[in-house]
């Protein structure tokens, strides 16, 4: 007998990468290779030095088709086994275990909006719903749209063994999150791409889209962010590595903006409960801050803190190491 391993990887597409995957049948017993792909169909390689290498880097039962059968998050590299100019996940890996003895743990809040027709799920053809307020964590068919793919999602996340914490409607209408995490910077990205391939793969059952657009329709509607929220022991012990981490976060602010998603600064305007994209600031409780120290880890005065301005479309790879680099780099500095 054989299973069916599903390989996921990020193309070259620019300025953001999108999913791909193919369908590997495995005999049983044997664990799934290293596989190869056309890379001059995905923006990765010249038509006439095509081949591209994928490498498993983690597998999950596959919720979808059940039994023995897998996916398989892979990342990309070259012929000569180095990685492929596209693949951010190797950097990663290079910063997570420079900084793993600080135990780096991350939480991200992944917005996206369901899109039918190339327009937000539930909105009327040609107009506009009601003005945000009701949405948000709303209950009703007058306000909900998509519950029965956010469901099928969530539980496909549960089994296929994905750190999913959470799930919420959003405050734009057709707009959702789901939440992975707390996990190392390796694990939650790997985890934040399989959970959008399911995404994408269960909504398209539904006859539905879902994307990441940072800002899907323009004017007075909530962007869709990222948020990412970060500890390290040492923050989960105490008051003065939150401080520091907020600090260190202040001294690269240009350099963290530039590599959080394409089309930051339409989202990060100061309305919709954002910090604008140019300034830096970081507050108790705030949800117009760059970054939010949560009110329970004042009063604890340890915990966590949450960089609000990650977009939707970044990558959690590049977005998880400048973190853990800026803040673990600061924090070792301390002690
Ligand atoms: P918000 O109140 O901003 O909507 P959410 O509840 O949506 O927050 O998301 C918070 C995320 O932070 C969750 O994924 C949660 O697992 C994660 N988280 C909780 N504690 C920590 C921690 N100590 N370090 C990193 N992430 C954490
Ligand atoms: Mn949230
Ligand atoms: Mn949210
Ligand atoms: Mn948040």
């Amino acid at each position: 007998m054989s299973y069916r391993a599903e390989y996921i990887w990020i193309d070259g597409s620019e300025p953001v990468g999108r999913l791909r995957s193919k369908t590997k049948v495995i005999p049983d017993g044997v664990e799934p290779p290293i596989w190869g792909f056309d890379g001059s169909s995905t923006n990765q390689a010249p038509g006439a030095n095509s081949d591209c290498v994928l490498r498993p880097v983690s597998s999950y039962p596959d919720p979808i088709r059940g039994g023995d059968d897998l996916l398989i998050m892979c990342e990309v590299l070259l012929p000569d086994m180095t990685p492929h100019p596209s693949n951010t996940r190797a950097a990663c890996q290079e910063i997570a275990e420079k900084f793993g003895d600080q135990e780096p743990w991350f939480g991200i809040e992944q917005e996206y909006t369901f899109l039918k027709d190339s327009h937000p799920l539930g909105w009327p053809q040609g107009g506009f719903p009601g003005p945000q307020g009701p949405y948000y964590c709303g209950v009703g068919a007058d306000e909900i749209w998509g519950r029965d793919i956010v469901e099928a999602h969530t539980k496909a996340c549960m089994d296929a063994g994905l750190a999913i914490s959470g799930t919420n409607a959003e405050v734009m209408m057709g707009q959702w999150e789901f939440q992975i995490g707390p996990a190392g910077p390796l694990e939650v990205s790997d985890q934040i791409w399989v959970a959008r391939w399911l995404l994408y793969r269960i909504a398209e059952d539904f006859d539905v889209a879902a994307t990441l657009d940072p800002k899907p329709v323009q004017g007075d509607w909530n962007g869709a962010g990222a948020h990412t929220n970060f500890s390290t022991q040492a923050m989960r012990d105490g008051w003065d590595p939150i401080i520091a981490a907020c600090e260190a976060l202040g001294t690269k602010a240009e350099e963290h903006i530039k590599n959080y998603g394409p089309g930051v600064e339409k989202r990060l305007t100061g309305l919709h409960e954002t910090a604008p994209w140019t300034e830096f600031k970081y507050g108790v409780s705030d949800r117009g801050a760059s970054v939010r120290i949560p009110w329970q880890v004042e009063v604890d005065k340890k915990g966590y803190i949450e960089d609000r301005r990650p977009n939707a479309n970044c990558d959690p790879y590049v977005v998880t190491r400048m973190i853990t680099d800026t803040c673990c780099s600061a924090l070792s500095k301390m002690a």
